[in-house]
């Protein structure tokens, strides 16, 4: 396993408008880029807070899986992600321990990264992302 920090967290929020308001005006955080990723439905916003990021998660179609979050929990903390130098590598020795993947490849995130989701049945409930730049 190559994992080397905590590359983000990720917050689904009904409006990254709205809530950069909290992130930029009253936490002083830089506002690194906003994206809007196809793959996932969603439009991002990224903070940077030290070597680490805040990822704003909001939904783009009503069957986004964070709008199926929303719905079911409401805003708050969506997912851990951890940053990984091959995240090919990192998917196959996963998947040679049997650890249960959503993404058996890894597919394109915000900011032109990879990424994987690892199951939150495999992670104690947690979803986790790991995460190539
Ligand atoms: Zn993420």
């Amino acid at each position: 396993m190559d994992l080397s920090k905590i590359d983000h967290i990720g917050i689904a929020v009904e409006s990254v408008d709205e809530a950069s308001v909290f992130y930029r005006d009253v936490l002083g955080l830089e506002l690194i880029g906003t994206d809007e990723v196809p793959s996932q439905k969603v439009r991002v916003a990224m903070f940077k807070i030290g070597e680490s990021k805040i990822e704003l998660l909001e939904p783009t179609s009503p069957d986004s899986s964070i709008a199926v979050f929303l719905e079911k929990k409401g805003q708050g903390i969506h997912h851990i992600a951890y940053g990984v130098t091959d995240v090919n590598g990192t998917v196959t020795e996963l998947m040679e321990k049997e650890v249960k993947m959503i993404d058996k490849e890894p597919r394109p995130g915000a900011g032109g990264s990879k990424i994987a989701f690892i199951h939150p049945r495999a992670s104690g409930r947690v979803l986790t992302e790991l995460c190539q730049h």
